[in-house]
């Protein structure tokens, strides 16, 4: 984070207004992990839930304590057995592998594209296997994936679909949110994402089975399922549930943010399409392409080097850039080349849960080289400008694109 920019932030009296009503309230929250009127929470958490299905057009909202959660419910909503693969992007949170190794299931990483960053359809095609359940497809940096692709893929196999949009909540696919586009989706409201409430998360589905699976997860499954009718429904028996539950002060600040979330959108739209035109105009640069589908919403905003025209090693531009001011950060995540991944133990010291397997996950699927799109990128000419942390007055972007111009003219780019 470079303090000499004005920090994000979208709060105003609206939230202290209604933090404090809940506070005098006295009820901070009203979850009961138990059968009953309480089970799906208290009157913020509800009416976020209700706000959220309409404006996601969705049939099925249910809020928890952050998207990581989100994740691992719908994992076990999904009903992952033990040994089961996950297909899931190379470019994304630590978070998603997590989710799936929470349930003994195996994440098998593909590899991205090379323009959009996303999961790659044609990497996830070879990866899959016998063992495969579901592909984990996340809208990375603010960008809807191809879904039309991943959808037929999935179809064709049978595979589950979850999405992680925890980067481009209100980001559209042809009309429609992403997030709400496969089996269950979900989004983010930590600190740094397009709305938050501190920390919390928004699971989205149309299936009343998977809301009713994820709700129980959400609050204690085991000691609350009589909700559902547990003598009659098998199917929501043998969960593991947590305490997953959002507070009532969260709850009323998600509807605040909730209200504002088109006005960000397209105030941080306009601020990536200002940059992108500017930065096109210097030498070497590749940029999104600025369109008028809403299908970007810009948590980063991706850059990277032409190696045809430029051939200085990215780490001395990126060097140079810090230096002179510019916000960017000049990695992201190959999470498949991480020490869990390396050395094939999740937790305890037998290899779990790889061992359930015979076959050789390590040098098939986590060595250097099975993503060779998204270390290349990674390593020679990637770079992204986290608009997410900022609110950059119409200066400071005078101001970066001025520093741009200089550090090519003092390393001489052009
Ligand atoms: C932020 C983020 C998460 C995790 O969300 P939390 O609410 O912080 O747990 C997961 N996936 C992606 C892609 C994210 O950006």
């Amino acid at each position: 984070m470079n303090s000499k920019f004005k920090k994000f932030n979208t709060f105003d009296n609206n939230e202290l207004i209604a933090v404090s009503k809940v506070i005098k309230s006295g009820n901070l929250s009203s979850f009961l992990g138990k059968d009953g009127k309480f089970f799906l929470g208290g009157k913020k958490v509800r009416e976020f839930e209700k706000k959220i299905e309409k404006y996601f057009d969705v049939k099925y909202a249910i809020t928890v304590n952050s998207w990581t959660s989100g994740l691992i419910a719908s994992f076990g909503a999904i009903g992952l057995e033990p040994g089961d693969e996950v297909i899931l992007p190379t470019w994304t949170m630590s978070a998603c592998a997590i989710a799936i190794l929470n349930w003994n299931a195996i994440p098998i990483f593909a590899d991205i594209d090379k323009k959009t960053f996303n999961i790659d359809p044609i990497s996830i095609k070879k990866l899959i296997s016998k063992k495969t359940k579901a592909i984990l497809v996340v809208d990375i940096f603010g960008k809807a994936c191809n879904y039309d692709e991943i959808l037929k893929i999935a179809k064709k196999h049978k595979l589950k679909v979850i999405c992680d949009s925890a980067q481009a909540p209100g980001a559209k696919y042809k009309d429609r949110f992403v997030g709400t586009l496969g089996d269950i989706g979900g989004f983010s409201l930590n600190y740094h994402k397009h709305i938050h409430t501190g920390e919390g998360g928004i699971i989205v589905t149309n299936s009343k089975y998977y809301a009713q699976r994820l709700r129980l997860i959400r609050n204690h499954a085991e000691s609350s399922v009589n909700q559902y009718g547990y003598t009659k429904k098998k199917y929501l028996i043998n969960l593991l549930g947590y305490n997953f539950r959002l507070g009532e002060i969260e709850a009323a600040i998600g509807i605040e943010q909730l209200k504002k979330l088109k006005r960000i959108i397209k105030k941080r739209r306009q601020t990536a399409h200002f940059l992108i035109k500017e930065l096109s105009k210097i030498n070497g640069l590749i940029l999104p392409e600025i369109n008028q589908k809403e299908d970007n919403i810009f948590y980063f905003l991706p850059i990277l080097l032409d190696k045809n025209l430029i051939s200085k090693k990215k780490s001395i531009i990126t060097n140079f850039l810090k230096k002179n001011d510019i916000p960017i950060v000049s990695e992201y995540e190959n999470i498949h080349l991480k020490p869990i991944f390396q050395n094939l133990i999740s937790y305890g010291s037998k290899n779990f849960p790889w061992s359930l397997d015979k076959r050789k996950y390590h040098s098939k699927f986590y060595s250097k080289g099975t993503c060779p799109n998204a270390e290349y990128t990674n390593q020679e000419t990637f770079f992204a400008i986290p608009l997410c942390l900022y609110d950059f007055s119409n200066k400071d972007l005078e101001k970066i694109i001025r520093n741009f111009n200089k550090v090519w003219i003092e390393l001489k780019l052009n």
